[in-house]
């Protein structure tokens, strides 16, 4: 019989990873990259005899798949994604296809802001009572791990794009941690668009599924009252009491769910700060449907002192707190870092601003923040946007004289806080360089 041929378009981490479990399933495989493929992934293609090109696609090869995995990247508009389409040739996320070779229990983890920090928690509750993996955005490709091992469960940390080209796909435990504008060059610049996008989510969960959500967002509630799901609802909220669900009352997490009560102080929180709070009630409440004792579920949230460049702790020098929250690439990540700041702030902020709207930080920058230092090719925004709440505002042209210039303005009891607000492609690689060169800089002092 003719095998079906599998058109993998890029050869990053979710394409190589489709490739290797598309050619363990028995299609005839072949990986195609408009630019260059990394040695490393090279390697593993020619490791496992996948046939691939890269700096252009020839569409003759691409033409006569039975079906096509779009990696993310990859925005619909691409002039080849539409000759596919156009031809009626099924064109898939790497979710979508990896799902159908594996019976495990699936959650999927989406959201503007959390889903790495969320994810990461809820694999860390999991890790120790069941056979589960942790991929999808972080790590390791979905795909790759559905071919190398059969695990029962897996966390998944999906974007919106990944979403975008399902059509089977149906997590038993989805969660939404939040929703603000992001990505919306994908969405022909239409919130509706990238919102209608996050909750497909849902779009195939039965009434046996659920769907854990952040009650506090005023355009999550917005949707669900305009639109049905099957799932169960199990929101979890810092302002008002839920039924079942998690929410906060005398600085204690409630969890409630099949009439059993889970109860844990936020003081004991490895992670601090509000929004961690909702990423410890959403891991939490997954971990109460998977049946994870409490006190399991109790210890990994004191332990987990969250990942790396997401308000990650780097040194206390003359007890000044350094901060590096170099994920913060866009207003409302930078908005929880500033309200958990509990001294006064050196604030580094700036880089490629993505249409951000500062009006709701000035409350918390007038709070705060003492002083700020521009860190940005372009840094007339964020002049004008705080150039009039705050005393000091110097502006700085590369990583280590930003943070020399925070360590002669910080005084005892003070935090320096790396938190951009904008996206890192001016002056840094991406957002995990700015991050590190931080750290560097900070560690120099
Ligand atoms: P994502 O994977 O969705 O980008 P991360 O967990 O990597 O999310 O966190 C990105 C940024 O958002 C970090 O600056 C982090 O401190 C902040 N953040 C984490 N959780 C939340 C949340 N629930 N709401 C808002 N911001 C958050």
């Amino acid at each position: 019989m003719k095998k079906d041929r599998l058109v993998i378009l890029g050869g990053g981490e979710s394409g190589v990873g489709t490739a290797i479990l598309g050619k363990q399933k028995g299609f005839e495989v072949f990986v195609s990259d408009f630019g260059k493929i990394k040695e490393a992934y090279k390697q593993v293609l020619i490791q496992h005899g996948i046939d691939w090109e890269e700096g252009g696609h020839t569409e003759a090869k691409l033409r006569n798949a039975n079906v096509v995995m779009k990696s993310p990247g990859i925005p619909e508009t691409a002039p080849i994604v539409k000759k596919l389409l156009d031809a009626k040739i099924p064109v898939i996320s790497e979710m979508e296809f990896a799902a159908q070779f594996t019976d495990a229990t699936i959650v999927g983890i989406t959201g503007s802001n959390g889903k790495t920090t969320t994810a990461t928690l809820t694999y860390e509750l999991l890790k120790n009572d069941l056979n589960v993996a942790l991929g999808g955005n972080i790590g390791k490709s979905f795909a790759e791990q559905v071919a190398s091992e059969a695990y029962d469960h897996f966390v998944l940390e999906i974007s919106s794009f990944q979403l975008d080209g399902i059509k089977t796909f149906a997590p038993h435990i989805a969660v939404l941690t939040n929703l603000s504008p992001d990505h919306l060059d994908r969405y022909e610049y239409k919130y509706e668009k990238y919102i209608d996008s996050k909750f497909r989510i849902t779009m195939n969960q039965t009434q046996d599924d659920y769907f854990i959500y952040d009650g506090d967002d005023p355009e999550i509630e917005k949707w669900l009252q305009n639109h049905e799901i099957k799932a169960k609802k199990l929101p979890f909220s810092l302002q008002r009491e839920v039924a079942e669900g998690a929410y906060l009352k005398n600085n204690e997490i409630i969890i409630t769910l099949h009439n059993t009560k889970q109860i844990m102080p936020i003081a004991s929180l490895g992670l601090q700060g509000q929004h961690n709070v909702k990423n410890a009630m959403a891991a939490s409440t997954v971990a109460g449907l998977l049946k994870i004792r409490k006190a399991t579920i109790r210890e990994s949230l004191e332990r987990f002192q969250g990942v790396e460049h997401r308000l990650e702790k780097v040194l206390k020098i003359n007890n000044v707190m350094y901060i590096n929250d170099s994920k913060a690439t866009n207003v409302n990540a930078t908005f929880y870092a500033l309200d958990s700041m509990e001294s006064p702030t050196v604030w580094i902020v700036g880089g490629v601003d993505k249409g951000n709207n500062y009006e709701e930080l000035l409350p918390l920058v007038n709070e705060k923040v003492k002083a700020i230092i521009c860190l940005g090719v372009d840094n007339e925004k964020i002049k004008k946007a705080f150039g009039n709440i705050v005393d000091l505002m110097v502006e700085t042209a590369g990583m280590e004289e930003a943070v020399k210039v925070a360590y002669k303005i910080a005084e005892r009891n003070d935090t320096v806080l790396l938190s951009p607000c904008c996206a890192s492609f001016d002056l840094f690689k991406n957002y995990e360089d700015r991050g590190r060169q931080f750290k560097e800089a900070v560690r120099h002092l």
